[in-house]
C-alpha cells in the first residue's frame, strides 16, 4: 500500500478507531516502512503533547490503585489513632494498676514536743486516719525510712481503740512486718519518737 494512504490512516490507527483489518494493514506496513514509522512517531509525540489527559485504558488501573491506597491510608490512620488513645488510657491506668499490685501509703509526721517529751502521736496515711489493707498484695510492713534521724516506737490500735500491737522498735532504714493485722479492717498507727520530721511508709 502506498505511504500516503497509510499516512491518511495513521490518525485513526493512533486513536484506535479504525477496524481490525485497517489496523493490521497499517501495522504490517509500519513494520517495514521507516518513513511511515517516523511519521507515526511524530504523530504520537504530537498526540501526547496535545492531549495530556491519560487515555481511559491507562487511567482506570491508576484510579483503582488510588482507591486501594486511599483505603490503606484511612485504615493506617485509624489504627494509629486507636493505638494512641489506648496507649494514653494505659498510661493513665498504670498508677492505679501499680497501686493495686504494689500498694504503698506514706505518712509524714512532724514531732515537736516541749522538752522532747515523747508521747504517742497518730499517723495519718495520705490524709486518712486509719489504714486498711484492701486486697491481697499488701506486705503489711511499716518502714522507718532511711532518711529519718532516729528510731521510732510503733503501736497499732484497732477501730475501737484496743491496742493490737504493743511498742515495736523500728530503726531508721528498717521495717517491721505486722502479720497479725487482718485485711479489710481499720487500724490506727501511732508512733513515739524524738523531735523531728518522720517519713513512714506502709506497704
Ligand atoms: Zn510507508
Amino acid at each position: 500500500m502506498k505511504c500516503n494512504i497509510i499516512k491518511d490512516l495513521i490518525p485513526s490507527y493512533v486513536d484506535e478507531i479504525c477496524c481490525e483489518d485497517t489496523k493490521e494493514v497499517v501495522g504490517e506496513h509500519l513494520h517495514k516502512c521507516e518513513e511511515c514509522k517516523t511519521y507515526l512517531n511524530g504523530m504520537q509525540t504530537d498526540y501526547v503533547e496535545k492531549t495530556p489527559v491519560y487515555d481511559k485504558k491507562a487511567s482506570l488501573p491508576f484510579k483503582k490503585i488510588n482507591k486501594k491506597r486511599r483505603i490503606q491510608v484511612i485504615i493506617a490512620t485509624l489504627l494509629t489513632f486507636s493505638l494512641t488513645v489506648i496507649g494514653a488510657m494505659v498510661i493513665q491506668e498504670v498508677g492505679v494498676v501499680n497501686q493495686f499490685f504494689f500498694p504503698m501509703k506514706s505518712a509524714i509526721i512532724e514531732i515537736d514536743t516541749v522538752d522532747n517529751k515523747q508521747e504517742w502521736k497518730s499517723l495519718s496515711f495520705e490524709g486518712e486516719k486509719h489504714l486498711r489493707y484492701k486486697g491481697v498484695f499488701w506486705n503489711k510492713e511499716i518502714i522507718n525510712t532511711a532518711n529519718n534521724e532516729s528510731e521510732i516506737l510503733l503501736r497499732v490500735k484497732d477501730e475501737e481503740g484496743n491496742i493490737v500491737i504493743e511498742e515495736l522498735k523500728i530503726l531508721p532504714g528498717t521495717s517491721v512486718k505486722l502479720k497479725e493485722l487482718k485485711r479489710n479492717e481499720n487500724y490506727l498507727f501511732e508512733i513515739k519518737a524524738e523531735n523531728g520530721r518522720y517519713f513512714i511508709n506502709a506497704t
